[in-house]
């Protein structure tokens, strides 16, 4: 054979442009290979929805220097947001802009609760901000349907608040989660919540609202929730 070639050189050039487009072609599949295989995408077992309360023209409940307590749950839910993909959880949000998803109230909820239902959650958390005609009043709180299911995710999560929130940032009361008729928590048939963060009529809490520190250390800890319910 390799006499033959030597002897021929028109079946020496075909049969290296043989070999050539034998080594594109498989070079192509490769690189065909890969353009068609998208990349993974994750999937998670479990999503929870973070509703940012409030948003556009109703701003909330407001602070001593103007802020509003629609900015305070943004500016949280994002810092829950980053606290819960870090613990491998899917996280839809209500809303990410400051603006509300529709300027009609009951509209803005409708909308919320079909982001709900549409994403089928594990959980949902609501986040706020509160206010009292007493001042003095301070504390993170939380609250859950009591017709619903959020029962114990809102007793472990207000226990776990006290210890770890309400008693570490100075003379804060230790609530019990209380139970109401709240349309977010009313949603969908998993625990859902809304936590108030703190008292914006308190100057001490009012500051720690802004301080990007007690943010996140309130979201780790709401994490640390989310994770022995969830998971364990
Ligand atoms: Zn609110």
């Amino acid at each position: 054979m390799f006499l033959t070639l030597k002897k021929n050189p028109i079946i020496i050039v075909v049969v290296v442009v043989i070999v050539v487009i034998a080594i594109c072609g498989c070079v192509g599949a490769v690189c065909y290979s890969h353009m068609v295989l998208p990349a993974a995408l994750p999937i998670y077992e479990h999503t929870i929805v973070i509703d940012a309360g409030h948003g556009g023209i109703d701003g909330g409940v407001v602070g001593s220097q103007g802020i509003k307590e629609s900015d305070i749950n943004l500016k949280m839910a994002f810092i829950l947001q980053k606290e819960l993909e870090g613990r491998n959880f899917g996280v839809v949000m209500t809303r990410t802009t400051k603006d509300a998803l529709n300027n009609i109230k009951r509209l803005d909820m409708q909308a919320r609760k079909n982001i709900i239902i549409k994403s089928s959650p594990t959980a949902v958390i609501s986040l706020h901000v509160n206010r009292f005609s007493d001042s003095s009043r301070r504390g993170a709180q939380v609250f859950y349907d009591d017709t619903g299911i959020g029962k114990d995710f809102a007793s472990a999560m207000q226990s776990h608040i006290n210890k770890n929130i309400n008693a570490k940032y100075g003379d804060r009361s230790n609530y019990e989660a209380l139970g109401g008729d709240l349309f977010i928590t009313k949603c969908v048939k998993v625990p859902s919540i809304i936590i108030e963060c703190g008292f914006i009529s308190n100057p001490y809490d009012e500051k720690l609202l802004l301080s990007e520190d007690y943010c996140k250390d309130l979201c780790k800890r709401i994490g640390e929730v989310v994770s022995a319910s969830v998971v364990g």
